[in-house]
């Protein structure tokens, strides 16, 4: 067998057992070898020194074992972010962002190269599609990090380059992998979707066990279409009843993000008319004051902030507001994209 473009990360528990009994060893070597990726984050197939070297050379001559190249990072690790810049295996790049927190250290994962929904804030928009990733190329962010963490991983969002519900099936096992094999608990896993209503349903019905993010960042259609087009074939309407639906089946919060963008979508009336739209779903709404690109957004001032926080002070849900960890990077919500 050779799938020397193939990248072991892929595999499924069963497709590792399949493997391992293709190469004639007993089953206990599957666990062996999670055990080495997943949880000593080994780099070599020659560095798992209880596996038998005639194994260690067919799966070296067989598998890729990371499908990820690293080129480069900013940020050290006493700051509050690092970011990574990443080749994958078609020779395309992508970004990952590792965030230190209180009591919790988060890797945020890039689910394609570049992206296609064009959101008008975002700098990932800016490279156009370039790919989807493949689940291994997903958790290799995770191992690639993790190792270079000064503390245990805790969390997982999907909220680096692409829309992860665009890349529905590997997004899905790449979470399961995280799960199931690097033991990160399905509530410390979130998808953040820009508003793919077809998907949302697809996750409630699948039972999907993570968490759901939206990228809402408007009110009403006809500020949301300005700043996000996908807002055309995803209306505001079937946005919220399908995240009403994802709630009625999983009884999960919905997690709304709100971009707060100067003279766009930051007015007082804005945040009164997103209190009415969202009262009745169970959800948090999380306010990201903008993190500027160099394009024509900018960041609302102060004083229109706190304007904004005050309006919603009787929401019947919880306000929070997402201060970006690695602006200085540009690692920040939305800035992602790789300039060369
Ligand atoms: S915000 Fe997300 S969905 Fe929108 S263009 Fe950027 S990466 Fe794509």
């Amino acid at each position: 067998m050779n799938n020397n473009n193939k990248s072991f990360l892929d595999l499924s528990k069963k497709e590792i057992s399949e493997v391992v009994e293709s190469f004639g060893e007993l089953p206990y070597r599957s666990v062996q070898l999670e055990d080495w990726i997943y949880k000593k984050y080994v780099e070599r197939w020659r560095d798992m020194n209880n596996l038998p070297q005639k194994l260690v050379s067919r799966l070296d001559s067989s598998f890729k074992l990371h499908p990820l190249t690293e080129i480069s990072s900013s940020g050290q690790s006493n700051d509050p972010a690092q970011k990574f810049l990443f080749q994958t295996s078609k020779k395309n790049k992508i970004e990952s962002v590792l965030m230190y927190q209180k009591n919790r250290t988060t890797i945020c994962v890039s689910s394609q190269s570049g992206c296609a929904v064009d959101c008008k804030f975002c700098a990932t928009a800016f490279m156009g599609f370039k790919e989807n990733l493949s689940p291994g190329e997903i958790v290799d962010q995770f191992l690639h990090l993790s190792k270079k963490s000064k503390s245990r991983v805790t969390n997982v969002v999907f909220m680096g380059m692409g829309e992860p519900f665009l890349n529905y099936k590997n997004v899905s096992k790449a979470a399961e992998i995280m799960n199931k094999k690097i033991n990160i608990g399905a509530r410390r896993i979130t998808i953040s979707t820009a508003g793919i209503v077809s998907k949302i349903y697809k996750m409630a019905d699948d039972k999907l066990p993570y968490k759901l993010a939206i990228s809402l960042n408007a009110p009403n259609d006809e500020i949301r279409k300005k700043i996000m087009p996908l807002t055309i074939n995803n209306p505001i309407k079937e946005l919220i009843k399908s995240a009403e639906y994802y709630y009625s089946k999983l009884k999960r919060f919905v997690t709304f993000e709100y971009v707060l963008l100067e003279n766009i979508n930051d007015s007082e009336a804005c945040a009164f008319e997103l209190m009415d739209l969202l009262k009745d779903i169970p959800c948090k709404l999380n306010l990201i004051p903008y993190n500027e690109i160099g394009g024509k957004f900018s960041r609302p001032k102060s004083k229109s902030i706190d304007a904004f926080i005050n309006a919603l002070k009787n929401a019947p849900f919880t306000v929070t507001v997402r201060w970006s960890k690695g602006t200085r990077i540009d690692a920040g919500c939305g800035q992602l994209a790789v300039k060369n």
